[in-house]
């Protein structure tokens, strides 16, 4: 059976960090990372975590357990603040500061970018600009229908090559009227039901594209503290949701790869597709 690529990846950030109270919960981030990289171990699959500046100063010796067990280092910003809420100067001034954390703990050739919550939209075309300049290839940054944050409509679900010679890959999502669903990574991948989940990886298996996912450290953190999460505005729905189903990630993933799904990292998969 040929099988069809998942771009499985981490978003490798520490929510305390942007809670006022953070150093009063417990350091979660290491055991989860590694239960990811014994996870991806076990199933011979390499991907890419897209790290946080203060994460990589954090916890140096997980960067370089990450490097050593093959995966691929990409960037997530300095301090996770949204892409479009930095003036150009303010975004380049933070992915230089994002990229010598990472370097300095041991990464190598950093090329990929993922923007906090998705924030690069079309408000924001320099980022791009940015991003070249910098040493980037490619990103993964864009959700590309409208949505209550920071989507851009009209982008489109293909792998595009800009103006600038960067390569986007944007989420994958499936249109339900007005829904908008990134169904193959985090919140939507843990709490809608699993028949949409596995019905909708099924359709991509006829696209020429890869499926992009998208997991953080708390999707399967069952030993966090209760407290609020940050950036939800307390609302207690979400708050609720951002917590739900989390024990059950890794079996609802191997249920994906038994359907045909491979995981690759970023780097790999555009260096085999590559047109000379
Ligand atoms: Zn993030």
């Amino acid at each position: 059976m040929k099988k069809h690529p998942y771009l499985f990846s981490i978003d490798l950030e520490d929510i305390r960090f942007r809670m006022p109270n953070g150093n009063s919960f417990s350091e979660r981030v290491p055991e989860t990372t590694i239960s990811y990289l014994d996870w991806l171990r076990r199933n011979q699959y390499k991907c890419t975590f897209f790290t946080v500046g203060d994460v990589a100063r954090a916890y140096p010796d997980l960067i370089r357990q990450i490097i050593a067990e093959g995966h691929e280092i990409g960037a997530h910003t300095n301090t996770h603040l949204p892409v479009c809420k930095m003036t150009e100067e303010e975004f380049e001034s933070d992915i230089n500061n994002n990229l010598q954390s990472l370097y300095k703990a041991g990464a190598e050739n950093v090329v990929g970018f993922r923007a906090p919550y998705f924030s690069l939209t079309k408000d924001v075309p320099w980022a791009y600009d940015v991003l070249k300049r910098t040493g980037f290839t490619y990103s993964s940054s864009v959700f590309p229908a409208s949505n209550p944050f920071y989507g851009w409509k009209g982008f489109g679900q293909e792998i595009k090559r800009l103006d600038s010679g960067m390569i986007e890959f944007p989420m994958s999502i499936k249109t339900y009227g007005p829904l908008k669903l990134a169904f193959s990574g985090g919140i939507y991948f843990r709490t809608l039901p699993k028949f949409v989940i596995n019905s909708n990886f099924n359709t991509f298996k006829n696209k020429e594209i890869p499926l992009t996912g998208y997991f953080h450290p708390y999707d399967i953190d069952t030993k966090q503290e209760k407290f609020m999460h940050p950036e939800i505005n307390d609302n207690p729905f979400f708050n609720w949701l951002i917590n739900f189903n989390r024990k059950n990630v890794f079996s609802r993933l191997d249920a994906i790869l038994e359907k045909g799904f491979y995981i690759d990292t970023y780097k790999n998969f555009l260096s085999d597709h590559e047109r000379p």
